[in-house]
Order: C-alpha cells, then sequence, then structure tokens
C-alpha cells in the first residue's frame, strides 16, 4: 500500500507531467506557427526574385531579443541554443521550398521516371544498361566492327561522337553528318540505339534525325540555349555533369530541358575535376546517390571519362551500381592505340570481355531482342 504522502507526490508528479504535455503541445503548435509564417516569407521572397538565404544579421537581431527577454531559468546560452535550432530547421524549410517547385524533384514526382526507348528500359530498378562504344565515330570498318563485337555481348546502346570537343582545335574534330549517317545506319543494322553528342544548337535538328538519344557534353552542360533547345527536341537526353559542376547545378541544367516539355532526361555522373592526377577525373559517387535521391531521372556512371585509365573500370562500375546506377557508360574501340581521340581510356575487345567478367552478373545486359 502506498503511504498518503506517496500518494500526494504520484499525483502531484501526474499533474505536473500532464502540464508538460500541454505545454509541449503549446510548443508544436508554436513552432508549427513559425514554421508557417516562415514559409510566406519564403513565398514573398520568391515573389520579388530574391533568394531564400541564410541572413546572418536577421538571426543576430533576434537573438539580441530574445537574451533581453529571457527570464531564466535557463540561461541565456541554453535559449541561443534552442532558438539556432528553431533557424536552422527554418531555412530548410524554406530551401526544401525552393526545391519543391523544380520538375526534376522527387517533390513534384515521388515514383521513379522510367525511359522506355524502342523497347530499351532505363531507370526504376530495371537491370543497369550498358551504354558502349568508341570515343569517335571513324570508319565504317571501326563502327561496324564495334557494333556487330557488343550487339553479340547484349549491348542494346552505342555510343559514338560525331562531333567531338577537343581541348585543341587541330585535333579529330569527328565526322560531323557523315558520322551521324554511318552511326545510325550502323546501329539499326545490330538493334541497337544509337548515342552521340550534339555541341551546338543549329546542328539538334539534324542530330535529332539520326540519333535516338541526344548527348549534352560535360562542356556543354553550362550551356543554357542548347539545353532549351534540346529541350524542345523530341528525343531523350543523356545530360553529362559538367566538369567542375556541383550537383545543383547539373540538376538545374537538367530542369532547363525538362522546363521547355522534354521529360526524357538521363543524368550521367562522368566525374569531376579534383587536385588528384592520377585519375583523369575524380568519380562522384555522392553526386550518383544524391541524385537518384532527390530526382527521380535515371543516372548513370561513365566510368571512362571518370578514370581516364582503363584499369579502374571494374571496380567503379561495380561501385555506381552499388551506389544506385541505372547503368555504365563504357569506351569500346576495335584498337585504342590507334583512335583519333581518348585512346588512353578506351577498352579493346578483349579488354571490354573482362570488364563484364569482372563486373560480371550486376550488370547483366537484357538479351538482345530476337
Ligand atoms: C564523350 O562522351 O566522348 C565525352 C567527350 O565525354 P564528356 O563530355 O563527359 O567529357
Ligand atoms: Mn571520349
Amino acid at each position: 500500500m502506498p503511504t498518503l504522502l506517496g500518494m500526494t507526490q504520484q499525483r502531484t508528479i501526474d499533474d505536473l507531467r500532464a502540464e508538460i504535455d500541454q505545454i509541449n503541445r503549446e510548443l508544436l503548435a508554436l513552432i508549427s506557427r513559425r514554421g508557417e509564417v516562415v514559409a510566406q516569407i519564403g513565398h514573398a521572397k520568391s515573389a520579388e526574385g530574391r533568394p531564400n538565404h541564410y541572413d546572418p544579421a536577421r538571426e543576430e537581431q533576434q537573438l539580441k531579443e530574445l537574451e533581453k527577454l529571457n527570464p531564466g531559468p535557463f540561461p541565456t546560452a541554453t535559449v541561443k541554443t534552442i532558438f539556432k535550432e528553431i533557424f536552422k530547421a527554418s531555412l530548410a524549410l524554406e530551401e526544401s521550398n525552393d526545391k519543391k517547385q523544380l520538375l526534376v524533384s522527387r517533390k513534384v514526382k515521388s515514383e521513379d521516371t522510367v525511359l522506355d526507348i524502342d523497347g530499351v528500359r532505363i531507370g526504376g530498378g530495371e537491370a543497369p544498361v550498358i551504354i558502349a562504344g568508341p570515343c569517335s565515330i571513324e570508319s565504317e570498318e571501326q563502327m561496324e566492327q564495334t557494333a556487330a563485337f557488343l550487339q553479340g555481348k547484349g549491348v542494346r546502346i552505342l555510343r559514338g561522337g560525331a562531333y567531338k570537343p577537343r581541348t585543341s582545335p587541330y585535333g579529330f574534330q569527328g565526322m560531323g553528318v557523315d558520322g551521324l549517317i554511318l552511326g545510325s545506319r550502323v546501329a539499326k543494322e545490330h538493334g541497337q540505339l544509337f548515342v552521340t553528342e550534339v555541341m551546338d544548337t543549329r546542328d539538334v535538328d539534324v542530330v535529332s534525325e539520326y540519333a535516338d538519344i541526344l548527348q549534352i557534353g560535360a562542356r556543354n552542360m553550362h550551356n543554357f540555349a542548347l539545353l532549351r533547345e534540346v529541350g524542345r527536341a523530341r528525343r531523350p537526353v543523356l545530360l553529362k555533369r559538367g566538369l567542375s559542376a556541383t550537383i545543383e547545378e547539373w540538376l538545374y541544367a537538367a530542369e532547363y530541358i525538362l522546363s521547355e516539355g522534354n521529360n526524357e532526361v538521363i543524368l550521367c555522373e562522368r566525374g569531376i575535376r579534383t587536385y588528384e592526377k592520377w585519375t583523369r577525373n575524380t568519380l562522384d559517387l555522392s553526386a550518383v546517390a544524391l541524385a537518384k535521391q532527390e530526382t527521380h531521372l535515371p543516372v548513370i556512371v561513365d566510368v571512362t571519362h571518370a578514370a581516364g585509365r582503363r584499369d579502374l573500370l571494374i571496380p567503379l562500375a561495380k561501385a555506381a551500381i552499388a551506389v544506385g546506377a541505372d547503368g555504365i557508360h563504357v569506351e569500346v574501340h576495335p584498337s585504342p592505340a590507334t583512335a583519333l581521340s581518348d585512346n588512353e581510356q578506351q577498352l579493346d575487345f578483349a579488354g571490354y570481355e573482362k570488364f563484364l567478367a569482372g563486373v560480371g552478373s550486376l550488370l547483366q545486359a537484357p538479351a538482345v531482342a530476337a
């Protein structure tokens, strides 16, 4: 039997706890109301074209006011810590409201976008696709051999550049329209889709005529006129991440395409420039995971341009698939040593076979349709 005194104490604690519960409810209602006001400020700022950024002066002003008003028992430092958390959450709310508007965002479309290009499905948990082929289209023999070899390995998407973004204006610039005609014909003959880069707004029509997928190269990721133009084209777009582009810039580049009405965008991480010299670029796996998390678009990884060397392709492809990539892009050439571009990094046919065996069942391409 509890003593009378014990029972009184028990009742008092229960009462106090009930009061705490009520205070919690009131605090929650107040914090939520504060959040709504913050959201209204965000909308007002957007309407005025002002960014919803962290404003240290405004935070400082609020903290000073709270310091003056603090009645205790909490020390001012504690009150400040609590309010700083509230400020941080409010800022995150403003930022997420900003992002909510983006067409690429999962907040706008929660389910994965799955592309179905003539029966080749990309994204949404389908088996990872392989996009393979030479860096540049160089000759009929080269394309014919490569396409036939890759067809035998079940590769459904053939790549090859007809317009090449070369560092030197004196380097091989690609075969142009002749390359488009060749690439498109050879791909078709081998039951493959043809993906090739378009570098100039003036070429979007002709490239769309021959290619099944338009590639925007890393160097053109910031070419907003080109992004808008392919946004108006009736072809899926493979959008490479810029050499030094942040993830946000990359996603905004995709937004340019979607904003023009083209929802068929495949994001392609191809390594970014860092101080590292042992690889051509640094493959950013966080970008793959984040792009999958933040957007509904398929994301593929170009292991060849990321590494710039052949000996890292297997572990990089495995890692890419482990973080959720929907496909792998790899350069394959019948004779890399004599290739007119990227001859350090392309795989020959034996190299591709080893690559496939090394990555194993993770990368099993679907069988070629009869
Ligand atoms: C390419 O795919 O051949 C190419 C030039 O790639 P990137 O734009 O990623 O450098
Ligand atoms: Mn290349």
